[in-house]
């Protein structure tokens, strides 16, 4: 991947993005809340039982990129004030996506961690425009996307000067539509060997299928994730966006007491995936 001059993997230490004290890239990163902001009580209810469960980070939608012009198309402005809130009363840092070059700048202000769609991974206005906001990114996998091309678009805002790239593993298309996309978990190695940023994944979005998100998220850490984004709703059967995916609080709280004792083992383990080998 001869174009990539700062985002291949030439350097022995791998990044650590600092979010308020979380290091992305060095601790397991667990980042959880609903698909879309719909309301201050549901945004700070879930916020408060992803934190209680362990969460690192919390999520939520201001602007959702939906297949349909007529779906929910997220609140904007007023779902950003109630992601300010939901911070205020739990301390968790904000991921939130932002969908226009237009808004980089004032969304900015409420996010902790930009958040780049997989229908937006090559919308390179906007990746350059998030490259000069002064905020980490995570940048999800184009869900038609090469990891070549994913790493061009990251090269894309580190060449701005934000060195605060998390790339998303979110799944892929393929021919198969038992689940709603195809998880990639080769990419989670293969990232490690190609570049020194931080990978996470969704088994959310990757999968569709709320069976299958606590298999596949232990699979995600197991084979060196640097951490997970998981869709949570206080109150799954209401949810406006993405209703058949999202954990309850409880089932949220049960992958959580997996997980962690899982990345602990992993940690003991000799010439583990989490760190890089010497002499690279
Ligand atoms: C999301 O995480 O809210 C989302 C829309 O995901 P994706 O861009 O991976 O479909
Ligand atoms: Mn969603």
């Amino acid at each position: 991947m001869k174009n990539l001059k700062l985002a291949a993997r030439d350097k022995t230490q791998r990044t650590v993005i600092d979010v308020d004290g979380i290091k992305i890239g060095q601790d397991l990163v667990v980042i959880a809340g609903p698909c879309s902001v719909e309301t201050e009580t549901q945004t700070i209810e879930t916020a408060k039982a992803v934190k209680a469960a362990g969460a690192n980070m919390m999520r939520g939608g201001a602007f959702k990129p939906r297949t349909s012009p007529y779906s929910f198309q997220g609140l904007g402005l007023s779902g950003l004030r109630i992601l300010e809130k939901a911070k205020k009363e739990t301390g968790l840092p904000i991921v939130t996506e932002v969908i226009d070059p237009r808004d980089v700048s004032w969304v900015a202000e409420f996010a902790d961690v930009l958040q780049i769609g997989t229908r937006n991974m090559q919308n390179f206005a906007l990746l350059k425009e998030v490259g000069r906001a002064g905020k980490p990114a995570l940048l999800k996998r184009g869900m038609y996307s090469t990891l070549e091309e994913w790493l061009n678009c990251a090269e894309y805002i580190l060449s701005e000067g934000n060195a605060g790239v998390i790339l998303c593993e979110r799944g892929i298309r393929t021919f198969e539509r038992y689940t709603r996309n195809t998880l990639d978990l080769s990419a989670v190695p293969a990232i490690h060997e190609l570049t020194h940023l931080p990978i996470v994944v969704d088994p959310t979005h990757s999968t569709g299928r709320i069976s299958l998100i606590p298999t596949m998220s232990i699979a995600a850490v197991a084979a060196g994730a640097d951490g997970l984004i998981i869709e949570v709703h206080n109150n799954p059967k209401e949810a406006l966006c993405d209703a058949d995916q999202a954990l309850t609080p409880p089932m949220f709280a049960d992958l959580m007491n997996q997980i962690r004792p899982l990345h602990q083992f992993m940690t003991t383990l000799p010439n583990n995936n989490l760190e890089p080998s010497k002499g690279e």
